[in-house]
């Protein structure tokens, strides 16, 4: 008898370790499929020239754009936000990519996280400085390397053995660190320099809003499959060697198919203090929270005011976007044909089908 029990706890044991990451599907997938981006929370002024704003608009209507037709051709969750977000790392407003900020020595290292909602896989990369598209990296580190989490040194040799091989063929691209220069964001490094004077290290409770833009992507496929991923050039004027929630699975990032796919963008230390991401995931999963509600409990009781904002997908469909920010740049689709762009209050959307 004893025998037996044990031999059946050895079984069941050895399966859970033939398969760590067995698929999360649920049943009666919504056959529905949703989106939703940001670019950051901490926007530009409301009295900004119109040409600027509708380039802002234009920029996230293109990502969204691609995500939701991708969604609607049957394309996977994960492929959607790799792809959604490389556009947004492309566009040069945004704090992600190309038109990341500047560290104090004026340099840009950037993080990026990507998370199957469906196997729990995940994959991130922290402080890269040479790499075009973090996000693709990312996703190169969860099915290529073993790990979640490689940085600096390390990441930019992972990148080196991957890029021979075909799956990383006009995906890993390598760049001089000066590509992701931008005048706005060598201005705003200024600025935030001569702010702080000879303060050193800066004040903990320094969260003047600087102009941030991290990019994010939630998905929910038609397999009802789920995904998240984040990137980000960081905060203007961080130390070098510095890391955000951005990478941080859990924190900046989480995707889960029994609750919610969530990407986060503010103060990335206030992030990590609060396992933001993860947070939301379990307040579904354990209060039965709706994503909006999670997500208001995380953002307006546990943060602080200004700290940042959050987008959500959750595994029935509903898109949650919630901020404390004036504003957070953001997008929201779904095959119902709602389309819609947002940078300021809750309830103003730019553009509506
Ligand atoms: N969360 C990012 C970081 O702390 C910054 C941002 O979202 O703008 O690195």
């Amino acid at each position: 008898m004893r025998l037996a029990t044990l031999s059946l706890l050895c079984m069941s044991l050895l399966t859970a370790c033939a398969s760590p990451n067995p698929t999360r599907s649920f049943e009666g997938a919504p056959n529905r499929s949703a989106l939703a981006i940001h670019g950051g929370a901490g926007v530009i002024d409301k009295d900004t020239p119109a040409e600027k704003k509708a380039q802002y608009v234009q920029g996230l209507s293109i990502a969204l754009r691609a995500g939701q037709e991708g969604l609607a051709r049957g394309d996977s969750a994960l492929d959607v936000c790799e792809r959604v977000v490389r556009i947004l790392e492309d566009n040069p407003l945004f704090n992600a990519g190309k038109g990341a900020v500047y560290t104090e020595n004026e340099r840009h290292e950037l993080d990026a996280s990507i998370m199957d909602g469906s196997t729990l896989a995940c994959g991130a990369i922290a402080g890269v400085q040479t790499i075009k598209n973090p996000i693709s990296l990312a996703r190169l580190v969860m099915e290529r390397s073993g790990h979640v989490l490689l940085v600096g040194d390390g990441a930019e040799a992972f990148a080196s053995q991957m890029q021979p091989l075909p799956e990383a063929a006009g995906r890993i691209e390598r760049v001089p660190n000066s590509y992701f220069d931008t005048p706005a964001r060598h201005e705003a490094l200024r600025k935030k320099l001569e702010e702080r004077g000879s303060q050193l290290p800066p004040s903990l409770t320094d969260r003047t809003p600087d102009y941030r833009g991290t990019v994010g992507c939630v998905a929910l496929d038609i397999r009802g499959n789920l995904a998240a991923a984040t990137s980000t050039g960081g905060m203007t004027a961080k130390r070098w060697g510095r890391v955000g929630d951005s990478p941080i699975i859990g924190a900046g990032c989480y995707a889960d198919n029994r609750t919610c796919a969530v990407s986060c963008t503010g103060t990335g230390e206030e992030f990590i203090r609060h396992g933001v991401a993860r947070t939301i995931a379990n307040l579904i999963e354990m209060r039965g929270l709706s994503a909006r509600d999670a997500a208001t409990e995380v953002v307006h009781r546990r943060l602080q005011p200004d700290d940042g904002g959050v987008i959500i997908v959750s595994r029935t469909g509903e898109i949650a976007m919630v901020f404390s920010t004036i504003g957070m740049f953001r997008g929201a689709a779904d095959s119902q044909g709602r389309f819609d762009v947002s940078i300021w209050s809750d309830t103003e959307a730019i553009t509506k089908p």
